[in-house]
């Protein structure tokens, strides 16, 4: 299995609307969106970014649009429209809430209301993947590979988008393990956003970055998005860090290191082991790379465990521990 993930309908035809237009960050979405359909700012929309009037009928569709954003937002909320326009089974009048499955850390998550039914949202889901798409289309997002995660940071700039909006459309492009953390200035998380393929080690918005989360990681750092700090982890995957010691192996030697008497050694065996295998069955896949995330979380939780955890040769012990789980190597 590849990082490949499946494309919607939406996102093709973006990704065809970017190949036939040319379309380079920063994209002119308000130009492409007037030849569309007439905009007309209103201040009356309370919460909502736009509403479009008149999708598929003679006359060409209106779009009142909420000038009270910024202009990042704003700049999504157009491409979400053009989705609107284009996408064919999109009719009607739709009141936009657009990335409200989102926090940009300025507007309230949307509330549940009664337009929020689950086909409403689907439509504005769709709309939203269609204007990543655009915004930050996918062969530009391509042209970031073997750059380091700041590098990309500072390229994605050129696209102008909220910080949310490009790190989402960043994440999906990156190889299995990867998670980026939108986070204010005391660390409180805005958003986070996993590669394909990767593991939560239980994510939050609203809180504070839990230094467990980032204890699991292989590589971690920190980079700037316009004027937004950007946490960044690489967790295991079975691709990139297989182990060829057997786990006894690194057990043994990551215990001798503690050096401890003998009953300790022994139940401190027993509970790495114990959180192991828990943490195996607690899996719902039998990925490796998976299921040593979910080892190091388990363990990063264990008040006793902290000095074992902190051992780099412990993450060597959690994938070494996966890969017997599923069969890789010989339990020994
Ligand atoms: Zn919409």
């Amino acid at each position: 299995m590849t990082g490949a993930t499946r494309l919607h309908p939406e996102q093709a035809l973006a990704d065809k609307l970017v190949a036939r237009l040319d379309l380079r960050p920063p994209v002119d979405v308000g130009a492409l969106l007037s030849q569309f359909c007439d905009v007309v700012q209103d201040d009356f929309l309370g919460n909502a970014d736009a509403v479009m009037y008149g999708l598929l009928e003679e006359s060409k569709p209106l779009l009142l649009l909420n000038p009270q954003k910024s202009e990042q937002r704003i700049r999504f909320t157009l491409a979400h429209e053009l989705a609107h326009l284009l996408i064919p089974w999109h009719v009607g009048t739709i009141e936009c809430h657009p990335l409200s499955n989102d926090y940009d850390g300025t507007n309230q998550p949307a509330e549940e209301s009664s337009s929020s039914s689950r086909g409403y949202r689907s439509l504005e889901d769709e709309a939203d993947r269609f204007a990543s798409r655009i915004l930050v289309p996918r062969r530009f997002l391509d042209t970031l590979r073997g750059l380091s995660v700041r590098e990309a940071c500072v390229e994605l700039e050129s696209t102008n988008v909220s910080a949310t909006a490009a790190m989402r459309a960043y994440s999906d492009s990156l190889s299995p393990g990867y998670a980026l953390l939108v986070v204010s200035d005391n660390d409180t998380v805005i958003s986070w956003h996993m590669a394909p393929q990767t593991v939560s080690p239980g994510f939050r918005r609203g809180v504070v970055v839990d230094p467990a989360w980032l204890s699991t990681a292989v590589d971690r750092g920190r980079a700037t998005y316009r004027n937004r700090s950007v946490i960044w982890m690489r967790s295991v995957t079975s691709l990139d860090e297989s182990v060829s010691v057997p786990w006894r192996t690194l057990l043994d030697e990551l215990l001798d290191g503690q050096q401890l008497r003998p009953p300790a050694r022994e139940a401190l065996w027993k509970t790495i082991n114990g959180v192991a295998a828990s943490a195996n069955s607690a899996s719902a896949t039998s990925d490796p790379s998976a299921v040593a995330a979910a080892i190091l979380n388990a363990a990063a939780r264990r008040p006793e465990l902290v000095q074992v955890v902190a051992d780099p040769r412990f993450k060597q012990f959690a994938i070494a521990r996966a890969m017997s789980f599923a069969g890789f190597a010989k339990p020994n």
